[in-house]
């Protein structure tokens, strides 16, 4: 089995195959430790498969923890809540992180080679061919692509016909923070064009992850420009006042296209980011990449044991991320693309902070921990409106009790939509 690219998905892919007995070589353009572009934020599904990787424990050592996500709206207002789901998230630079699963995999039996780049991957009805940029050729009876949002071996490889519309995301790390590091995940919907946001992410102490990512349209600035107008809005210039960038600023695009993306092919298998497999509305893909290198080891592993490789019997792959994660990601569009603007983000976030209950259930939805339900448009259209409508009313029953009692209550300044 080969599996080209070393981030998280190829490499859990790969170790879940080695640890199950098979035989694994995992190539990777770069030359490891290396570095990639990212907020570094796991989430707690990307916790979670760590710890079936026996990972969890070195990583939260190195790591930082995170308590809550804060979401600050358009107009400047926050809402917070708890992460509450098991085992927490962290943050932890993808420089440290993405060498710490490779060497497990390794340690798991699989072959490693880096700085070889692959140009193509060619299935056949036997087994796949996997073509280097140095001429170099490997045989695998089943090849594994995860090669992040870089669509150059898909689309070499006759699997991509377009280039899938992306996000454009650019950040930096910026260190001697002055300000005291929350143990939060923040999301800033202020100064970052829409739909997109901004993020302060704590990496330690005195470091934060700082980045934009949107989806660009006809008016959308270049990425480096939005990157400056975030950094340079009053409440993050106030947070980063007289700390220091640590290196350059950096951009990636994201891959958010799962729900039309191809995820397999003749004797080939996508995970991760090649399959698309990043939440169009908070960006995080480390989560999904590495539940998808587990999900695709696993179909391997039982075709492999049933001696079954026919290509109906492989592609039922797709059907099982479809069955894990189409709901999300259905979700999560919708939001973006029907709620990903500025008045109806300040509505949602002045709703969130009136109602607890759901403030943790969109919280949950959203890190992937619980399924949305009733969440096509048209609902939750119906539902806003009925919510605004109900507000509007207790309003004005408050209002007329007020007017009895002559004047406010505490209770009632805190109760305006
Ligand atoms: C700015 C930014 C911020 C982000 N923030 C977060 C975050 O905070 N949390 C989160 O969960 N996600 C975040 N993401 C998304 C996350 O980085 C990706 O979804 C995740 O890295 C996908 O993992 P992967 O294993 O699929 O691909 P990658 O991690 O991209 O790994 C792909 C690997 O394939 C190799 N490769 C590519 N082409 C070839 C080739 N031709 N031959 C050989 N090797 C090749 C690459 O060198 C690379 O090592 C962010 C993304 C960006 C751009």
């Amino acid at each position: 089995m080969v599996v080209v690219g070393a981030g998280p998905g190829g490499a859990a892919a790969a170790h879940f195959l080695s640890a199950h007995g098979l035989d694994v070589l995992l190539l990777d353009r770069a030359e490891f430790p290396r570095d990639k572009t990212c907020g570094d934020g796991l989430t707690p599904r990307a916790l979670r498969v760590l710890r079936e990787m026996g990972l969890l424990g070195a990583v939260a050592q190195r790591g930082w923890r995170v308590d809550a996500y804060e979401v600050v709206a358009p107009n400047g207002r926050a809402t917070t809540a708890a992460i509450t789901a098991e085992p927490g998230a962290l943050v932890i630079p993808r420089h440290t992180l993405d060498e710490m699963i490779v060497r497990q995999a390794i340690e798991s039996g699989a072959g490693f080679l880096d700085g070889v780049g692959v140009n193509r991957v060619e299935p056949a009805p036997t087994q796949a061919t996997v073509h280097a940029d140095d001429g170099r050729i490997f045989h695998a009876r089943v090849v594994v692509i995860a090669t992040g949002a870089a669509t150059g071996v898909l689309t070499r490889s006759g699997m991509l016909r377009h280039k899938p519309r992306h996000m454009l995301a650019m950040r930096a790390y910026f260190g001697d923070i002055q300000h005291e590091v929350a143990h939060t995940f923040q999301l800033r919907l202020d100064g970052a064009p829409m739909p997109g946001y901004g993020w302060i992410f704590p990496v330690d102490s005195k470091v934060a992850n700082v980045g934009v990512a949107f989806m660009p349209g006809r008016r959308s600035p270049a990425a480096s420009l939005a990157f400056e107008r975030f950094i340079r809005g009053a409440a993050v210039q106030s947070m980063l006042e007289d700390s220091r960038r640590l290196g350059p600023v950096k951009g990636y695009p994201i891959r958010t296209d799962f729900l039309r993306s191809p995820t397999c092919a003749e004797r080939t298998l996508l995970v991760g980011e090649a399959a698309g497999l990043v939440n169009p509305l908070t960006g995080e893909g480390i989560d999904y990449a590495l539940e998808s290198g587990r999900l695709a080891a696993e179909h391997l592993v039982d075709l492999f044991q049933q001696g079954e490789l026919a290509t109906e019997r492989l592609t039922a792959y797709h059907a099982l991320l479809h069955a894990r994660f189409q709901k999300i990601f259905q979700f999560g569009e919708w939001v973006r693309d029907w709620y990903g603007h500025a008045p109806l983000v300040n509505v949602l976030v002045a709703l969130a902070n009136r109602r607890p209950e759901l403030r943790q259930l969109l919280t949950n939805i959203v890190l992937g921990e619980r399924e949305p339900r009733g969440y096509r448009p048209a609902t939750m259209l119906a539902r806003l409106v009925i919510y605004l409508a109900s507000c509007q009313l207790s309003a004005v029953s408050h209002q007329g009790q007020r007017d009895e009692r002559h004047g406010p209550t505490v209770a009632d300044r805190h109760k305006t939509c």
